[in-house]
């Protein structure tokens, strides 16, 4: 219908909500809206619309926060005008953002001096400018020698979207691992199989998006040390610690992955995963100054001070960024620590009770030493069943819950996994409620065979 003011002259403050004029007809959905409404109609409007987007604390796919404590909320409305970009009107906000790269740079062991960093949108922006600085720094030296700089590659093991546009959109050939039967990581052996004088670094990630695992960062530098040694060849290595990063310091802090390792130059984390901060901010740190390449630093002057830019985004909100650091002092190590382990402690429950009902094969049971507090399993081999997974996750969402299911990239694409993720909010208790709905859905196949299973496109649940 369209947006006329017919009704404008029915309108009366004193109305309740839903019999006012501005429910009388269907809003606008197309064109841009003519009419002033009342901000009360359109609040429930826009409010209940949102009804639909399902309950978020009951999406198990997401790796991302969808619980805050009640002063992260009041910072962040405090904070609803700062501009992350602005350092000479928010000189202190941005002090805040520098102490937030510094605390990191500790809590990822760099050498003492300078931290050098900064906040991002999220691991996808501090993946860009990762990768960036390693395609720089390969660039310089090859200049240097007097080589070609056309052909650059990168080396990732499966990795998560945002390093396949990193290769796409700065022209670098993506040297990806594929996933073999029983082998579903980044391993020493095939990294080296694709290292040449072209590869500008090797992306191990703490945290496989697909199963949950640490990549094994220690072994590769080793490799890559025994490779240098045999051929001069110095590779770099970028972390994605978008989970990791802020899980391993904490519940696996013997786990040689980060700046110990001299031989790790950058890594990047989602402040806004297992960071504990609202949605909307990423980290990413270097492991010395020298790092970062000269070029890619837009210096900006501030209150006298000069001050390093190095994003993509100009504007920026920056109540994530004040909410973090709201978070370090808040948990400190020990609350980090206790928040995650009651995460492992989540996911060590739901393997084990998936596991009883002996339909399943977990392929990553949460361990705290060997990934993060995730879940995935497959259905069991050679047991028969009346649906796949996908159905399951499709039934599942009639009780609210998402709970993706999905194949595995090459070469595994015939296998399908599915996948709970447990961040700080899935609760043991909550937990128990998911599998008795599991068991539940497992029954209603028996009692209703399905005729026809849902497609993994019908099904499909984000899982990035
Ligand atoms: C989530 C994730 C990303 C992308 O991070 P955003 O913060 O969502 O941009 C990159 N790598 C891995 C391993 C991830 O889990």
């Amino acid at each position: 219908m369209a947006d006329k003011s017919a009704e404008d002259d029915l309108f009366d403050p004193n109305d309740e909500t839903y019999g006012s004029a501005d429910f009388l007809t269907v809003l606008p959905k197309a064109e841009f809206p003519q009419k002033t409404r009342a901000p009360r109609s359109v609040y429930a409007a826009v409010k209940d619309e949102l009804m639909m987007d399902g309950n978020a604390r009951q999406n198990l796919a997401t790796f991302c926060q969808t619980w805050e404590e009640p002063e992260v909320h009041q910072l962040m409305d405090d904070c609803i005008d700062k501009n992350m970009v602005d350092k000479d009107e928010y000189p202190q906000t941005a002090e805040i953002e520098a102490r937030c790269v510094s605390m990191l740079a500790d809590l990822w062991n760099a050498p003492k001096g300078p931290a050098t960093g900064a906040s991002t949108t999220g691991s996808s922006e501090a993946a860009m400018l990762g990768g960036l600085a390693m395609k720089r720094r390969w660039e310089a030296r090859r200049k240097a020698e007097g080589k070609p700089t056309d052909k650059p590659n990168l080396i990732t093991g499966p990795v998560q979207i945002c390093w396949h546009k990193f290769t796409r959109y700065w022209d670098i050939e993506h040297r990806e691992i594929p996933m073999e039967n029983g082998r579903l990581l980044m391993t020493p052996e095939e990294v080296l199989k694709l290292c040449d004088e072209n590869t500008i670094g090797v992306v191990p990630t703490l945290g496989v998006t697909f199963t949950g695992e640490y990549e094994p960062v220690k072994a590769i530098a080793d490799a890559l040390d025994d490779l240098q040694a045999r051929t001069g060849l110095d590779i770099p290595i970028h972390v994605d610690g978008a989970s990791g990063g802020f899980l391993a310091p904490f519940c696996a802090p013997e786990l040689e992955w980060d700046f110990r390792i001299p031989r790790v130059k950058s890594i990047n984390a989602s402040g806004h995963k297992f960071g504990l901060a609202p949605l909307g901010v990423g980290w990413v740190v270097w492991r010395e100054e020298q790092d970062l390449p000269e070029e890619m630093i837009f210096w900006v002057n501030y209150l006298g001070g000069n001050m390093r830019d190095i994003t993509l985004n100009f504007s920026r909100p920056g109540g994530q960024v004040v909410c973090q650091y709201y978070n370090f002092l808040r948990l400190g190590r020990d609350g980090y620590r206790k928040v995650h382990e009651a995460c492992y402690r989540s996911a060590a429950y739901l393997a084990s009770e998936l596991e009883k009902t002996g339909l399943v094969d977990i392929v990553f049971d949460g361990d705290m030493k060997r990934g993060i507090p995730a879940v995935s399993w497959k259905l069991k081999e050679g047991v028969k069943t009346e649906y796949t997974l996908f159905d399951l996750a499709d039934r599942l969402r009639s009780r609210g819950w998402q709970v993706p299911a999905y194949t595995l990239p090459a070469n595994c694409e015939d296998q399908a996994v599915q996948r709970i993720l447990v961040r700080n909010g899935v609760s043991i208790d909550l937990c128990s409620l998911l599998i008795r709905d599991i068991k539940a859905s497992v029954d209603y196949f028996k009692s209703h065979p399905i005729t026809r299973s849902v497609s993994e496109e019908e099904a499909s649940g984000f899982h990035h």
